[in-house]
């Protein structure tokens, strides 16, 4: 298969050709019509100038006998033939009866059947109308043939016939050749010289970035970049956005690998935990111990479960197939629905829950979704919330969107940290939160982000370590269908 640097000066360099092809052959075509007219003319020239010189010379004609016959002859005077010899084209002289008076010595030097096919179409040739062209192939010229009618004569005489060859307008002048050798296709082979010089320019760069891409996508490369050189305008768009698609490449390649990591460390540990607790069971004597062991591990296996689940959650949402199922939901039986669970989550731990105010409204959402996210924020917000604290919880219809709302005046989230809190297993302290027994994985905010966006809506967080945080969810409203 030729390269594109081939296919291209191939294709520049038959333009070029087909473009001085065209051009050349629009200026032939007109030059010709232009030589044509003025052969014409300068035939047309020479028949009026033979008809006034026979007209001048006294009709130019004597009687004559004939050789064999004693009837009288017309004939052209010597001198006047002398004088239509002398013209370079052709000249005939004819009688009103067709007869031939006259030929000039180019005529009679054409073979017999020129002469016979020039004889047999003389009675064409019209006076003062349009050139007749005749090919005279032995003479191998083409002629142009204009009549002029010898008017104003008493004689017999009829018409006076002359021709001139065209050959200076159908044969190619040898300027062009000159000019064509000399001067345009050197043009054009430089031209294409020039492009693939250009073209090999840009292969070579072609080359080098395919090159690099190929060592940096190995994947172990991720963090190198292409080099922006100055290569114009195109190459250097395209270097910053292979450089942007590998910057990509690589966070996402980081979060997967971090991904990775982090849910089988937060597998090892409950199966750890789990085997130790099935170990004692078989171990333990007494009924009781055996018991408290199963009962751990129990827990763990719940543990383990939900991890898998909230994983499996998140790994649907990635590849886009989890389906959400919408349809009109009143918000607020299901928001108040969710703070008669919150009540008791936080009378056991020791935390005021209040809903100061919700609006009516109906969102196209998932209900089990929608549930599970405002769950999310409002465990967190207790989990997050020492005893006697505050958990507020609010929905509120907005001219252009609803908002849901919970505000905690718990432990906080530190400034610095808060840009994180959405990403997978990212947790404030996480020793703390395995071994406490808040023990969240750090998923439940990716979910809960997830969820909101599926929705077509967003999660925002903001919060003051040791003052509190504020979660907002904020859902688009559904489209007004106005009724004629
Ligand atoms: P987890 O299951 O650990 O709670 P989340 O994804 O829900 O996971 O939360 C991630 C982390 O964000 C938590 O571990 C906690 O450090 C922090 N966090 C979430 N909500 C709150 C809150 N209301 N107050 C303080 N910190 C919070």
């Amino acid at each position: 298969m030729a390269s594109s640097r081939t296919n291209l000066t191939a294709a520049f360099v038959a333009g070029l050709l087909s473009v001085t092809g065209v051009v050349g052959l629009t200026f032939w075509t007109v030059r010709n019509a232009s030589v044509y007219r003025d052969i014409g003319r300068y035939a047309g020239t020479e028949a009026d100038l033979a008809a006034s010189l026979i007209l001048d010379a006294g009709e130019g004609v004597q009687s004559i006998i004939g050789p064999d016959t004693t009837a009288e002859v017309l004939q052209v005077t010597p001198r006047l033939g002398a004088m239509f010899n002398s013209f370079p084209g052709y000249v005939i002289v004819v009688d009103r009866k067709g007869n031939v008076l006259f030929s000039s010595s180019s005529v009679q030097r054409l073979d017999s059947l020129d002469s016979a096919l020039l004889t047999d179409q003389l009675s064409n040739i019209s006076s003062g109308g349009a050139a007749g062209v005749l090919a005279l192939k032995d003479a191998g010229v083409q002629v142009l043939f204009v009549a002029r009618t010898v008017s104003g004569t008493s004689t017999a005489l009829g018409r006076v016939v002359v021709g001139a060859a065209t050959d200076e307008a159908t044969a190619l002048p040898r300027v062009y050749i000159y000019a064509l050798i000399g001067f345009v296709l050197p043009i054009i082979g430089l031209a294409g010289w020039g492009a693939w010089a250009t073209l090999g320019l840009n292969s070579e760069r072609i080359a080098k970035i395919t090159h690099d891409v190929a060592a940096i996508s190995d994947g172990r490369s991720l963090h190198r970049r292409l080099s922006v050189e100055k290569a114009g305008q195109e190459f250097e768009q395209l270097v910053e956005t292979l450089n942007a698609m590998i910057g990509r490449l690589e966070s996402s390649f980081l979060g997967l690998r971090r991904f990775t990591a982090d849910a089988s460390h937060e597998l090892k540990t409950p199966l750890a935990v789990l085997r130790a607790d099935v170990e004692r069971a078989m171990s333990e004597a007494a009924q009781s111990e055996r018991l408290v062991a199963l009962e751990e591990a129990l827990h763990e296996t719940t543990r383990m479960a939900d991890l898998v689940e909230s994983l499996l959650t998140l790994a649907r949402a990635d590849e886009g197939r989890f389906d959400i199922h919408r349809e009109p939901i009143a918000l607020k039986p299901l928001v108040e629905d969710v703070y008669e669970t919150a009540l008791i989550l936080g009378e056991a731990s020791g935390v005021a829950v209040n809903l100061p105010f919700t609006a009516d409204v109906t969102v196209m959402g998932d209900r089990t979704r929608l549930r599970q996210l405002f769950l999310n924020l409002i465990t967190n917000a207790i989990k997050y919330t020492p005893a006697g604290g505050k958990v507020d919880i609010g929905l509120g219809l907005h001219p252009d969107n609803v908002t849901f709302a919970v505000r905690d005046t718990g432990i906080g989230i530190a400034a610095a940290d808060v840009p994180y809190i959405f990403e997978r297993f990212w947790r404030a302290d996480r020793v703390r939160s395995r071994m406490s027994e808040r023990g969240g994985f750090g998923l439940g905010l990716a979910i809960s982000q997830w969820i909101a966006q599926a929705h077509g809506g967003t999660l925002t967080a903001s919060s003051r370590l040791g003052r509190g945080s504020l979660f907002t969810v904020t859902l688009p409203l559904p489209v007004q269908v106005q009724n004629a």
